[in-house]
């Protein structure tokens, strides 16, 4: 699927979850556009002398809510339709989790692996230079995404405050603890996705030590989900990264997968070099079998498009929990729909980031910081919560956990929008 249709595909979700909701035709007309699309060219010096130009974007899709909320990707795939898609899907995640925010996405179209720590440095802050007068604590807030950390959020925010002669931690999350940045953002998108798990498991009567799972993708937020679900006594059997994946019907043990690829950078080797085999019997698998096997629990936590038309028909989890955004295509969610697969969608699922980000502009605003558990209290409370609206919609509307949640989401955006006057108020057809 080409960047342009990941766009359209998402507005189909959209245009489902319209027919369930009652929100004035001009909020919906409304929500089909991004308010805000820019385009910019970013000249960077490289260490060489050499003068070379990337190109950069930030799309606000809608601010109504607040001000615009999202992460910067670098990636050699990024275009202006993909960052309006993920700005797309940033309105509706902060809208599900009742954050005063818009839905705002950026990029720089780039190989970062390619660039020297310097070059980074110099991209980064020129990229801030390009989009300085659409961005602010008050108008548009980024935070990290694919290829982009803590440290590059700490240049944003550093070269933000140098163009306005102050500090102004609020532009910027997902900074370094030292630069303001919060307790618990680094696991926040995994304990969110967990809290997500454990509530539905719950409702469904999963009992963790007889529910197996799969993880896909075993990053920031794959590898930490899947160990504090092994940690909850989840029997997560099998993970896996771009190189491939392991598995185990027993279950692994992941804190041990963890360090020992972070020494190694290999999964598959894991068990054998450091002689857990002995322990643990495992076999190799492609990231292909991993979506397909014979699982209670589907943890995509990768990239975009993962299931789709192709290989739908082939997956026997009886539940997914997407934690990459944008892992299933929309033809793909009819198939699983039809096999009976419960899907609890990206902007719930993956929203714990965004919320932990919230609590880091609400600190650096107040400038009052707050220790890591009353982070991880207030986050799950968000969580569960949010959960709760999305499955007593679902159940009550007889309708998929993706559409209940679009439909929780526009019905907090449609009463923002028509708070601005509709067409039946401004005719005067109405009291
Ligand atoms: P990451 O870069 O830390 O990890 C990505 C992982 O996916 C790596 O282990 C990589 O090897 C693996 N991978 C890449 N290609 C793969 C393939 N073809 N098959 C299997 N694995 C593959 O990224 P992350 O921060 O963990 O994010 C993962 C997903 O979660 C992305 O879609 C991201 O947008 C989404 N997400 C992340 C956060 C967050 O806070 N980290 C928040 C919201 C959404």
């Amino acid at each position: 699927m080409t960047v342009n249709s990941l766009l359209s595909d998402a507005s189909l979700r959209l245009e489902k979850a319209l027919h369930h909701v009652n929100i004035s035709e001009d909020a919906s007309e409304r929500l089909k556009y991004p308010k805000m699309s820019l385009s910019v060219s970013i000249p960077v010096r490289l260490d060489d002398g050499s003068l070379k130009i990337f190109r950069g974007y930030r799309v606000r899709y809608d601010d109504t809510r607040g001000p615009g909320k999202g992460g910067v990707r670098y990636h050699p795939n990024v275009s202006l339709d993909e960052v309006q898609s993920l700005a797309f899907w940033m309105t509706f995640k902060c809208a599900l989790l009742d954050l005063p925010f818009g839905g705002a996405k950026g990029g720089i179209t780039v190989d970062a692996k390619s660039l020297s720590k310097a070059e980074l440095e110099r991209l980064s802050r020129g990229y801030i230079e390009a989009i300085a007068d659409a961005i602010g604590p008050d108008t548009d807030i980024l935070a990290p995404d694919a290829y982009t950390n803590a440290m590059v959020m700490g240049w944003m925010m550093d070269h933000y405050s140098i163009i306005q002669r102050k500090i102004l931690p609020g532009v910027v999350t997902g900074k370094p603890l030292g630069m303001g940045g919060s307790q618990g953002r680094n696991t926040a998108t995994a304990s969110g996705a967990f809290d997500v798990i454990k509530t539905i498991c719950k409702k469904l009567e999963y009992v963790p030590e007889k529910t197996t799972v799969a993880v896909q993708g075993f990053g920031n937020a794959g590898a930490e989900l899947a160990q504090q679900l092994a940690c909850a006594g989840y029997r997560v059997v099998a993970v896996s990264d771009s190189r491939g994946g392991i598995y185990a019907e027993q279950g692994l043990d992941i804190p041990s997968i963890r360090q020992y690829k972070s020494e190694s950078r290999n999964m598959a080797a894991v068990y054998c070099e450091k002689s857990v085999c002995n322990i643990v019997e495992h076999q190799t698998i492609t990231n292909e079998q991993l979506l397909t096997l014979d699982v209670d629990i589907l943890i995509p936590a990768a990239l975009e498009n993962q299931i789709t038309a192709d290989n739908a028909h082939q997956v026997q989890a009886q539940l997914i929990f997407e934690v990459a955004n944008g892992p299933i295509s929309s033809a793909a969610d009819v198939i699983l729909e039809e096999k009976g697969i419960m899907v609890v969608p990206d902007i719930l699922t993956n929203a714990g980031g965004v919320t932990v980000s919230y609590f880091e502009w609400v600190q650096n605003r107040s400038g009052f910081y707050w220790p890591a558990t009353d982070i991880r209290d207030q986050l799950k409370t968000r969580m569960v919560t949010a959960t709760n609206q999305v499955w007593h919609i679902a159940q009550t509307r007889q309708i998929s956990m993706r559409t209940a949640a679009y439909v929780q989401a526009l019905m907090r955006l449609g009463e923002a929008l028509d708070a601005k006057g509709t067409r039946t108020y401004f005719s005067g057809s109405s009291a």
